[in-house]
């Protein structure tokens, strides 16, 4: 078992574009740890560096308890599978398993053993024969994993390993890399760009945004507290609301004031006396918008769309300008057009300060 230990981590390309800007976080042995963020905020650099294929500009990369800086790829103990899963076509999916360990002069017999083994893990043992272009999607990701496996490395690091695959086989391979990962009980670091991936396979789950982490949490704690309005939006799908305004304090209980006119926040909040009159971001998920009564309504907006997908309605409506999003039981379904009274508990939003983003709440 082995953690993995970033500490001070930089990258900065010949060209002068910073990657990756002071990355220190541990990935905790036999821990599943996803990184993710938009494209280019440096997670494949990262993950580069990790496997010693990229030269950190800076900072110090612990293996175990080596520090692996000067080593190369080869030296540190790790497997990459990459979302360009290149498998020998004129090998079969036995030869494809077995190549690596062949080039490190392994004896045959050693080998077949592995990779009957690894096969078997991973359903592949009738597939052994088979040539790359007679498998599916699914199985070609396989075998990609199954390189990776044979190896018994103390470290994996998956890079989008599913990317290429249709939304069906994702789901499916997403739960197998979870399985896989209890069964072995290995050290694995995946990046992705897909926040719901990232949510359903991470332990723990670093948000970059820009080449710097915003965050490194639990997905549930991400979802519920986000440090900022990056994280907060790009966690959650639909993705929060957001309703800029200014705080007021006025007949014993707090207001944002909106362009759009005033709207009621927490009654006892024991917020500092002098947020009054800042500027701030609130959130609030499409879960905590519900309809209202008009006597109970905090805000009226418009309904432009309605999406049902089967156990939920989203409905896409219009406050302020902007669009709000609202998650509804399919019984509940207004028509277009429709003026929408709507409510939130205001224990469950967020605040955000206007000026740097950062959670104030
Ligand atoms: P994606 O999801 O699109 O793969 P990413 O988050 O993995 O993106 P990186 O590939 O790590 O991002 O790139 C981070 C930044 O560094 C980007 O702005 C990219 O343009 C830049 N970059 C990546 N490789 C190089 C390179 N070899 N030379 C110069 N700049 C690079």
């Amino acid at each position: 078992m082995t953690r993995v230990a970033l500490h001070q981590l930089r990258k900065v390309y010949p060209d002068g574009q910073v990657a990756v800007e002071a990355a220190t976080f541990t990935i905790e042995s036999g821990e599943l740890m996803v990184l993710v963020g938009p494209s280019g905020c440096g997670k494949t650099t990262l993950l580069r560096m990790i496997a010693g294929l990229e030269q950190a500009s800076a900072g110090t990369l612990r293996i175990g308890d080596r520090v692996v800086d000067q080593l190369p790829p080869a030296a540190r103990d790790i497997a990459m599978v990459f979302q360009n899963y290149a498998l020998y076509p004129h090998m079969t999916v036995a030869g494809n398993l077995g190549f690596g360990l062949r080039l490190r002069g392994m004896g045959k017999a050693e080998v077949a053993r592995r990779v009957r083994e690894v096969a078997v893990l991973l359903e592949l043992d009738d597939r052994l024969d088979a040539l790359p272009s007679a498998l599916s999607g699914g199985q070609r990701q396989r075998v990609a994993l199954g390189r990776a496996l044979v190896r018994e490395p103390k470290v994996f690091l998956l890079d989008e390993p599913l990317s290429h695959l249709d939304a069906r086989l994702r789901v499916a391979m997403r739960l197998e890399i979870a399985r896989l990962h209890q069964r072995l009980g290995a050290t694995m670091i995946y990046v992705t760009h897909d926040q719901i991936e990232a949510m359903t396979l991470g332990q723990r789950i670093v948000v970059f945004d820009r080449g710097r982490i915003q965050q490194i949490d639990t997905p549930m704690n991400l979802y519920r507290r986000p440090c900022n309005l990056f994280v907060a939006g790009f966690i959650g799908s639909p993705a929060m609301n957001f309703l800029p305004g200014r705080l007021r304090r006025d007949e014993g209980r707090w207001w944002l004031d909106t362009a759009h006119g005033a709207v009621p926040l927490a009654e006892a909040a024991p917020w500092p006396e002098d947020w009054r009159g800042r500027e701030v971001v609130l959130g609030v998920r499409p879960e905590d918008l519900a309809p209202a009564t008009p006597a109970e309504a905090m805000l009226q907006a418009y309904v432009e769309v309605v999406e049902p997908v089967g156990n939920e309605v989203f409905l896409n409506l219009r406050f302020d300008g902007r669009p709000l999003v609202v998650r509804l039981p399919p019984r509940l379904m207004p028509a277009p057009g429709e003026r929408l009274p709507l409510r939130f508990d205001p224990v469950h939003v967020h605040l955000f300060d206007a000026a740097d983003g950062a959670r104030l709440e």
